[in-house]
């Protein structure tokens, strides 16, 4: 378990700044410090051409033909399958995300080996509360992502291209032996939207089994079924957002659709993978009864009680600095109505130290896992079931 002094060491070891997203890695004294002497830096002249000349193959498209992409006229045009924007991509131009590019008619992911922040979290951060509580999740994130949340608390790296970090090469072996060095059993594809980096996350997540280190993913669960099914074979948990239950949300606020989302998450939960899903409730504009009622329904429905369903705290950032933060009261309610609806494991997010961030037994109602801030204090779970009555617990504990 990573206790609070683990963390404080591994933050000075690192000499990580504060900051939701980790640390941006353009800083050469960094990276030297998490990958070793030969970064692997070979500037050009420009960065962008030397990531379009390294960049890999990408996976999940196939070319148009002229009648499919409806161009007048003489064109190399890809439709990209990796999330459901299904972008069609003129030669030289790229995909929504910004991260996959059509060079002369082949798809190429320019953000493969491309870190660009890393930082090592406690596992509840991301948040992953029935899954391995204490674990330290050495974590990274790229360029770009296919939706653009008005509300997002990490805009600076969603949103951004990959040419506007200028970061060295890093495969996929190094993350892991990197991950192994700082000891985290679990490496996370978190902060941006890490779809957009599948080709890596994948490669890397292979590597990691090979030496038992598991590996997570943080999505707003807007990809394929396709890429979800390779990453449901690859990875060990995935938490995916389930920002609102209403089209015109997603649409208006988000720029995406809900029914992807929504396929998404029940493809997860039929899979092999551990699930957890987060509710971000912002204020006036997803914290109606009948939208809460309606996400309590439809889990309760499609994937049932054992999913743990985070109802998270708003604070104002990129777009939506008008709003105020989500009071506690509105997350209280969503907690309750979860409560009363049958859920069991239902948790009040960013709230530190609000006893909804505890994991209680649905059975005898005692508290299984305590928590501070994202520290667990408590466990009383033995061989997956409540010390108290012996029930099992949904999650995975070893
Ligand atoms: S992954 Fe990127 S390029 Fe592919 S469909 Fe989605 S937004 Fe478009």
């Amino acid at each position: 378990m990573l206790s609070r002094r683990d963390l404080l060491a591994i933050f000075a070891r690192l000499a990580i700044t504060a900051g939701g997203a980790g640390m941006i890695l353009s800083d050469p004294i960094r990276q030297k410090f998490l990958f070793g002497g030969n970064s692997g830096l070979a500037f050009g002249e420009s960065y962008l051409d030397e990531l379009i000349h390294s960049a890999p193959k990408a996976r999940y498209w196939k070319p148009l033909t002229f009648k499919d992409s409806g161009c007048p006229k003489e064109e190399t045009i890809i439709r990209c399958f990796l999330c459901a924007n299904g972008c069609a991509i003129v030669n030289g131009q790229r995909g929504r995300c910004r991260t996959r590019m059509n060079v002369n008619g082949e798809l190429r992911s320019l953000v493969y080996g491309r870190p660009i922040s890393i930082h090592i979290d406690p596992i509840e951060k991301k948040p992953f509360y029935n899954y391995l509580p204490g674990a330290a999740a050495f974590s990274l994130a790229t360029a770009g992502c296919p939706l653009s949340c008005k509300f997002c608390q990490n805009w600076e790296i969603s949103q951004s291209s990959p040419e506007d970090h200028q970061v060295p090469f890093t495969p996929p072996a190094r993350i892991v032996a990197a991950a192994h060095t700082n000891k985290s059993p679990v490496i996370a594809f978190t902060y941006n939207e890490p779809t957009v980096f599948t080709e890596y996350l994948t490669d890397i997540a292979r590597e990691a089994k090979k030496h038992g280190i598991r590996s997570v993913l943080i999505s707003c669960g807007f990809m394929n079924e396709a890429p979800l099914a390779e990453m449901c074979q690859t990875l060990d948990a995935i938490k995916i957002d389930l920002k609102g239950y209403s089209e015109n949300f997603y649409r208006t606020v988000c720029g995406a659709n809900l029914q992807p989302v929504l396929k998404s998450i029940k493809q997860a939960a039929k899979s092999r993978v551990h699930l957890e899903i987060v509710n971000l409730v912002v204020p006036t504009l997803n914290d109606s009864d009948k939208m809460i009622n309606g996400l309590i329904d439809w889990v309760m429905g499609e994937v049932g009680p054992d999913v743990p369903v985070h109802f998270s705290r708003f604070h104002p950032d990129y777009q939506m600095l008008n709003l105020p933060p989500t009071p506690v009261t509105t997350l209280e309610r969503a907690y309750n109505m979860a409560m009363s609806k049958g859920m069991h494991y239902p948790y009040v997010g960013n709230v530190p130290d609000h006893p909804g961030n505890n994991t209680y037994c649905p059975n005898c109602k005692k508290a299984v896992i305590k928590r501070q801030g994202f520290f667990v204090t408590e466990i009383n779970i033995k061989d997956g079931s409540c010390k108290f009555c012996k029930r099992k617990i949904a999650g995975v504990w070893t």
